[in-house]
C-alpha cells in the first residue's frame, strides 16, 4: 500500500505528519523542528527554503518570500493583496490577466515566481522532510486549506502540490482535519458530539461547528476570515513601536526593510512572551543609523493595541452558530487549534462568550491540522487501522455558488452549507426571441445581485435553434467535487449536441495544464540545482575536513615522531597550499573541489602509507589518511551558514 502523507500548509508555519504503526506521526525537519516556517530565500549561490530561508531574513528581506498563501488564487488588483503589500518587504508586481507575481533577485537575476510556485517549494521541503524520515519517495498527499479558501484558491493550492510533484489526493479543510485529530481519540464511544473548532494561526482564521458521532465527522457550519491571525498581531505592533522611534529619534524605519523586518521579529517574539507574561521587553542593538531601540510593551497594551481584532475573533463563532442553527449552550466542546489561541485576551474573550464554560487545550495547536491530514490520507489509502477505516468525513461548501440571470441577479445552485460532494441541476431559458447563444456566467457569494459577488468564470453556450424567447430549455448541472472544486456544465435539452462546461477558475487566474508543466519542469530544475549546490558545499566540506584533519596529524607528536622532517614538510606545505587555495575560492564549483582533494590526497596518502607500513597503524587519532567522510554529516547540517 502506497504511504500518503498529510501537510498542513500554513501561512506562516507548515506542518508534515504520517500515519505509521498504528498512529500518526508529526515529522520533525531537518532542523529537528515538528514545524517549518512556510518561506523562501533566494541569493546570489542557492535557494533556501524553511529554518535555513526564516533565519537569514535581516540579512535579505527583500529576496526573502513568505505568506505566499495570502496571495494565492487573488488578482494583483485584490484589495487584501494591495493592503497586504505594503507590509511585505520583497516585491509584488502584476503579470497578465491581473495576476500576482513575485519579483526577487536570484543569483544574479531578476526572477519572478507565481505564488502557486513558492508553496510548491515549501510543499517540496515538506515531501523531503518526510522522505528522509520514511527513507522512500513518496507522492500522495492530502494537503489542507482554510474553511473559507473560495474555489480560486482550493485550486491554486492543488496546483502547487501538482508542480511540488505531489499527487494531490484530497484538498481537506482545515478545522475538519483539526476535528479529525481532536475526535478520533476523545469522541469515541461518547455519543453525539457538537464541537467548535476555534483556528487562529498565522494569518488565517477559521472557525468549525461539527457534529461527531460513531466515527461520522459531519460539518455542520464554517465561518472564519482568510485575513486575520498572528500576522496582524504583530503589524500593529510594529506600526505602534515605528511611531514610538519616531516620537524618540525623529526616524522613520518604514523607510528602510532590514530594520522593519528586525523589528518585525522582535514583535513576533514579544507577542509570544505576552502570551505568558503580563510585560515583553524589546532589544534591538543599531536598528537604524547606529540607533538602538530598547524599549517594553505591556500585555494590556498589547491587547488594546488589538482590541477591535481580538473582538472580531467572535462574529465567526456566532455565524456558525447562527448557520448550524444550534444553541450556545448546545456545543459540548470548543477546541483550541493555530499557535495565535495562545493569547490569553482571546481565550478570554471566548470562554466569556459561553459563558465561561471550559475551552479544550488537549490538542497541539500547531500540529493537530497536519494530524488530521494524516489520518485522511490514511483513509484514503486503506493504511489506517480499524478505528480510521470506520471514519467518514462529511464536508460543506463554504460559500454558495450560481449564475447571473436577467438584470444581473445572482440565482443560486448549490447553497453554502451543503454537503460535499454535490450535484444540482436547473433549466433556465433565453431571454430573446431567437437568441441563438447564452452566456452561463458563474459566481459564489451570498449576495442578491451579482456585482457583489465574486466571479469565478463564463462560458457560452451557442447553437441554440432560434425559437421565441422562453421556448429553450438550457439544464445548466454544478458539480462539485470532495474537494470543493467546482465543474460546470450546460446542455440544450433539445440538443444534446449544444454543450459546453468549465471546471471553474480556468478563467483569468487558473494556471493552464501547460503552464504548470513547465512549472514542474522548472521545479526540477531547481532541485537539481540545488542538489548540486548541496554536493557543492559537501566537496567543500570535505576538502576543508580533511585539510584540516591532516594539519591536525602533523601538530599530534604521536603521528608526527614517525614523520621524517622531509615528509613532516612535504604534509605541510600541501596542507598550506590547499587551505590558501580554499581561503581564496570560496565559490569554486564541485569537480575544482574534488580535484583540490585528490591532489591532496595523492601527496598525503603515500607519506601515511610508507609510515603505517614502517610503524603500523598505532598513530594515535589516525585522522590522517581520513578522507574527512566521517565528518561529513556534521559538516553538511552547516550548509544553510555558509557563504
Ligand atoms: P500556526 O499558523 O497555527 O502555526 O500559528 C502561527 C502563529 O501563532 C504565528 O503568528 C505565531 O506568532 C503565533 N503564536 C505561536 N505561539 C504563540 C504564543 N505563545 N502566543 C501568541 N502567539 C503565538
Amino acid at each position: 500500500m502506497a504511504t500518503a502523507i498529510g501537510i498542513d500548509l500554513g501561512t506562516t508555519y507548515s506542518c508534515v505528519g504520517v500515519w505509521q504503526n498504528d498512529r500518526v506521526e508529526i515529522i520533525a525537519n531537518d532542523q529537528g523542528n515538528k514545524t517549518t516556517p512556510s518561506y523562501v530565500a533566494f541569493n546570489d549561490v542557492e535557494r533556501l527554503i524553511g529554518d535555513s530561508a526564516k533565519n537569514q531574513v535581516a540579512l535579505n528581506p527583500t529576496n526573502t518570500v513568505f505568506d505566499a498563501k495570502r496571495i494565492v488564487g487573488r488578482n494583483f488588483s485584490d484589495p487584501v493583496v494591495q493592503a497586504d503589500m505594503k507590509h511585505w518587504p520583497f516585491k509584488v508586481i502584476a503579470s497578465d490577466n491581473d495576476r500576482p507575481v513575485i519579483q526577487v533577485d536570484f543569483k544574479g537575476e531578476t526572477k519572478t515566481f507565481k505564488p502557486e510556485e513558492i508553496s510548491s517549494m515549501v510543499l517540496i521541503k515538506m515531501k523531503e522532510t518526510a522522505e528522509s524520515y520514511l527513507g522512500k519517495s513518496v507522492s500522495n498527499a492530502v494537503i489542507t486549506v482554510p474553511a473559507y479558501f473560495n474555489d480560486a484558491q482550493r485550486q491554486a493550492t492543488r496546483d502547487s502540490g501538482m508542480i511540488a510533484g505531489l499527487n494531490v489526493q484530497r484538498i481537506i479543510n482545515e478545522p475538519t482535519a483539526a476535528a479529525i485529530a481532536y475526535g478520533l481519540e476523545k469522541c469515541k464511544g461518547m455519543g453525539e458530539r457538537n464541537i467548535l473548532i476555534f483556528d487562529l494561526g498565522g494569518g488565517t482564521f477559521d472557525v468549525s461547528l461539527l457534529t461527531i458521532e460513531d466515527g461520522v465527522f459531519e460539518v455542520r457550519a464554517t465561518a472564519g476570515d482568510t485575513h486575520l491571525g498572528g500576522e496582524d498581531f504583530d503589524n500593529r505592533m510594529v506600526v505602534h513601536f515605528v511611531e514610538e522611534f519616531k516620537r524618540k529619534h525623529k526616524k522613520d524605519l518604514m523607510t528602510n526593510q532590514r530594520a522593519l523586518r528586525r523589528l518585525r521579529t522582535a514583535c513576533e517574539r514579544a507577542k509570544r512572551t505576552l502570551s505568558s507574561s503580563t510585560n515583553a521587553s524589546i532589544e534591538i542593538d543599531a536598528l537604524i543609523d547606529g540607533l538602538d531601540f530598547y524599549t517594553s510593551l505591556s500585555r494590556a497594551r498589547f491587547e488594546e493595541l488589538n482590541a477591535d481584532l481580538f473582538r472580531n475573533c467572535l462574529d465567526p463563532v456566532e455565524r456558525v452558530l447562527k448557520d448550524a442553527k444550534m444553541d450556545k449552550k448546545s456545543v459540548n466542546e470548543i477546541v483550541l487549534v493555530g499557535g495565535s489561541t495562545r493569547i490569553p485576551k482571546v481565550q478570554h474573550l471566548l470562554q466569556e462568550y459561553f459563558n465561561g464554560k471550559e475551552l479544550n487545550k488537549s490538542i497541539n495547536p500547531d500540529e493537530a491540522v497536519a494530524y488530521g491530514a494524516a489520518i485522511q490520507a490514511a483513509i484514503i489509502n486503506n493504511t489506517g487501522n480499524a478505528e480510521v477505516k470506520g471514519c467518514i468525513l462529511l464536508d460543506i461548501t463554504p460559500l454558495t455558488v450560481g449564475l447571473e440571470t436577467a438584470g444581473g441577479v445572482m440565482t443560486p445552485l448549490i447553497p453554502r452549507g451543503t454537503t460535499m460532494p454535490c450535484k444540482r441541476s436547473q433549466t433556465f431559458s433565453t431571454y430573446q426571441d431567437n437568441q441563438t447563444s447564452v452566456l452561463i456566467r458563474v459566481f459564489e457569494g451570498e449576495r442578491a445581485m451579482t456585482a457583489n459577488n465574486n466571479p469565478l468564470g463564463k462560458f457560452e453556450l451557442s447553437g441554440i435553434a432560434p425559437c421565441p424567447r422562453g421556448v429553450p430549455q438550457i439544464e445548466v448541472t454544478y458539480d462539485i467535487s470532495v474537494d470543493g472544486i467546482l465543474n460546470v456544465t450546460a446542455v440544450d435539452k433539445a440538443n444534446q449536441r449544444v454543450k459546453g462546461s468549465i471546471t471553474i477558475t480556468n478563467d483569468s487566474n487558473r494556471l493552464t495544464p501547460e503552464e504548470i508543466q513547465r512549472l514542474v519542469a522548472e521545479a526540477n530544475e531547481f532541485k537539481q540545482q540545488d542538489q548540486e549546490q548541496r554536493e557543492r558545499i559537501e566537496a567543500k566540506n570535505k576538502l576543508e575536513n580533511y585539510a584540516y584533519s591532516v594539519k591536525q596529524s602533523i601538530r599530534d607528536d604521536k603521528v608526527s615522531e614517525k614523520l621524517s622532517s622531509d615528509d613532516q614538510g612535504a604534509l605541510q606545505q600541501a596542507v598550506d597550499k590547499s587551505l590558501k587555495w580554499l581561503e581564496g575560492n570560496h565559490t569554486a564549483t564541485k569537480d575544482e573541489f574534488e580535484y583540490q582533494q585528490k591532489e591532496l590526497e595523492s601527496i598525503v596518502n603515500p607519506i601515511m602509507t610508507k609510515m603505517y607500513q614502517e610503524h603500523g597503524a598505532g598513530n594515535g587519532n589516525g585522522n590522517g589518511t581520513s578522507n574527512g567522510n566521517g565528518h561529513q554529516q556534521q559538516k553538511s547540517s552547516n550548509v544553510d551558514e555558509l557563504d
